[in-house]
């Protein structure tokens, strides 16, 4: 047998992209676009019997658009009156009964679909507007387009999806974690994305649901037809568009060689996790949708390390919907049982909710995480109250992260949030969990620089190292032109988590690690190494950890990790990391 790995020499007809390799796995199908970046309206008529199912589809797209107008509008009020006014004035033209009835008009007698009749309507509106000559409402007119874009949007939104085939590999411009899931509810077995960053959400979410996915695979929406055959190669980072028989053989080889490494994985999940000299190491689920619940189970992981909140904004529901999210907390303490979950309070702002119009220069370094929590204090006790029900009923089950913190005073002013709360409780005669731990994350070099005192005011640590990576290198997490310096194993990310570990293992606090770096059996090695014995990550990704950390002793890690803290470059980094392997290999068998 050839086994002979895919060789990037073009052959005639196919066309190759190489992109970078962001959730493991080969898809090889047919292809479906999802484009979300370019509007094209339908013009198709729409059945008589079929009008009034359309014309509800507009109202069903308002409700949702008003809604998401309402939450930014809700976040704008704190900082900026003039942001808050304009969303408020969008939300009055969105449900203007004049514009209600000339879509209603163009569906019913002119059986346009609503898409089309949003277009049409808003057309009509914005000519009138130009007609007055008003300059001040000639500015407006960018807000109007605003709505009517997402009203399409929202509209289409269904149906791109359903325009995506069952089984198919999705090309697409860039994605949303929402658009992960109900791709994965359509069986799609692959995507390759024109953008996209490494520890972007949807990214982690395509890990956590074993899609294969390629990100920065620029131009594949260009070259790629609906229907073309596809291979999506998420090891080694490729798109192959319209392969030719010999690569199309090699890609089946590496695709059946990878489902015996998986079925090697499951055999994995079974053993204990523990060092080569039995220290138990806590490896936990990072989720954020209720889809990925059974992944807990399915790969053993020791409760939910991270429960990501922010979905609750990104998906369709606005935030007076926001006190039902109980329910989805029982369930994730009943998925997690009898571990805990350690549930994160919003971390809105920079890429988790880019649709504010609250327009900041740099997002990634502004109004962010409890930044936001701390400035809207209704939004924080929501969030808390109904946290802090669901441990009332379930103590000793939850744990409250909180994100960003940059500053000792933000977790002190979360504590005394948390304190008024209880005291309320008790005097309601409500359940309430006496020894809630309240846990900081690190991810910001100025917190993990002041470990130490942060350590008297938080009861854990949770280093977030994808921010970290962010903000010590000061590189976007998601900027394609930069991803070659997003470098999560820089001996300055590992010197910060060291100095932040130090400070957690003499102040007597637990520590643990959540961002994706923990995911790559050759950094836990490391982290594992500084005395970090808890990490958090992608469920799939756990038997591969396991795998790594049960071949070596706590002592040898040790060793290991202070080499990495001794390097001067992420290559010098994988320069040692492969060496001592080798070497460590030709010692035992291992
Ligand atoms: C991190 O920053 O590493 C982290 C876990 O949080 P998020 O990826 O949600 O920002
Ligand atoms: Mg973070």
């Amino acid at each position: 047998m050839n086994d002979q790995k895919y060789d990037p020499v073009l052959k005639a007809g196919e066309q190759l992209i190489n992109g970078q390799a962001a959730s493991p796995g080969y898809a090889i199908g047919c292809a479906s676009l999802f484009n979300t970046s370019e509007l094209v309206i339908s013009t198709e008529p729409v059945d008589g019997m079929e009008v009034e199912a359309e014309y509800q589809q507009f109202i069903k797209a308002r409700r949702i658009v008003v809604l998401e107008l309402r939450k930014i509008s809700e976040i704008a009020s704190a900082t900026d009156e003039e942001a808050h006014g304009i969303i408020q004035a969008q939300i009055q033209i969105a449900e203007d009964p004049e514009l209600d009835k000339s879509i209603r008009r163009l569906i019913m007698e002119r059986h346009y679909g609503a898409d089309r009749a949003v277009n049409e309507s808003f057309l009509y509106y914005i000519q009138l507007i130009k007609n007055t000559g008003n300059a001040l409402m000639i500015d407006r007119i960018v807000d109007i387009r605003d709505i009517r874009d997402r009203l399409i949007r929202q509209i289409q939104h269904g149906e791109l999806v359903s325009g995506v085939a069952e089984g198919s590999v999705v090309i697409c411009d860039e994605l949303m974690p929402s658009d992960i899931l109900l791709f994965s509810r359509h069986k799609v077995i692959g995507i390759a994305a024109n953008e996209g960053g490494l520890t972007a959400h949807a990214t982690i979410i395509a890990n956590s649901m074993g899609i294969p996915l390629v990100i920065n695979a620029v131009g594949a929406t260009r070259i790629t037809s609906p229907g073309d055959m596809v291979v999506v190669d998420g090891v080694d980072g490729r798109l192959v568009v319209r392969p030719d028989a010999s690569t199309l053989e090699t890609y089946r080889r590496e695709k059946e060689r990878y489902t015996l490494e998986l079925a090697e994985s499951a055999r994995i999940v079974e053993l204990p996790s523990v060092t080569r000299c039995g220290r138990e190491i806590v490896l936990r689920a990072n989720i954020e949708f209720e889809e990925e619940f059974d992944n807990i189970r399915k790969y053993r992981a020791r409760g939910i390390g991270l429960l990501r909140t922010e979905s609750f904004f990104i998906e369709d529901e606005g935030l007076e919907e926001y006190y039902s999210k109980e329910a989805f907390f029982e369930k994730a303490v009943k998925a997690a049982a009898p571990d805990s979950v350690t549930i994160r309070l919003f971390d809105v702002g920079g890429d988790k909710f880019s649709d504010t119009t609250t327009k900041e220069p740099n997002p990634f370094l502004g109004w962010r995480g409890v930044r936001v929590l701390l400035d809207k204090r209704q939004l924080l006790r929501s969030q808390l109250t109904a946290i802090m029900n669901v441990a009332g009923r379930n103590p000793g089950k939850i744990r409250i992260l909180v994100p960003m913190v940059s500053v000792v005073e933000e977790i002190i002013e979360i504590r005394r949030e948390v304190a008024a709360l209880t005291e309320k409780m008790r005097g309601n005669g409500k359940p309430f969990d006496e020894n809630l731990e309240i846990g900081t994350m690190v991810e910001i070099p100025s917190a993990a620089l002041i470990a130490g005192r942060l350590a008297e005011e938080a009861d854990f640590f949770s280093v977030g190292t994808n921010d970290l990576t962010q903000y010590t290198l000061a590189v976007d997490r998601g900027n394609r032109l930069i991803s070659k310096l997003f470098q999560q194993m820089h001996p300055a990310v590992f010197q910060l988590i060291k100095k932040t570990a130090d400070a957690a293992i003499e102040k007597g606090i637990s520590i643990e690690v959540c961002g994706e770096l923990a995911s790559n059996p050759d950094a836990a090695l490391c982290l594992v190494g500084m005395g970090i014995t808890d990490l958090s990550m992608s469920a799939a990704s756990l038997p591969r950890v396991k795998k790594a950390i049960r071949k070596y002793s706590m002592l040898e890690m040790a060793e290991l990790s202070q080499m990495v803290l001794d390097a001067a470059t992420q290559d010098e980094v994988r320069l040692i990391l492969d060496n001592w392997k080798k070497e460590k290999e030709g010692d035992f068998s291992r």
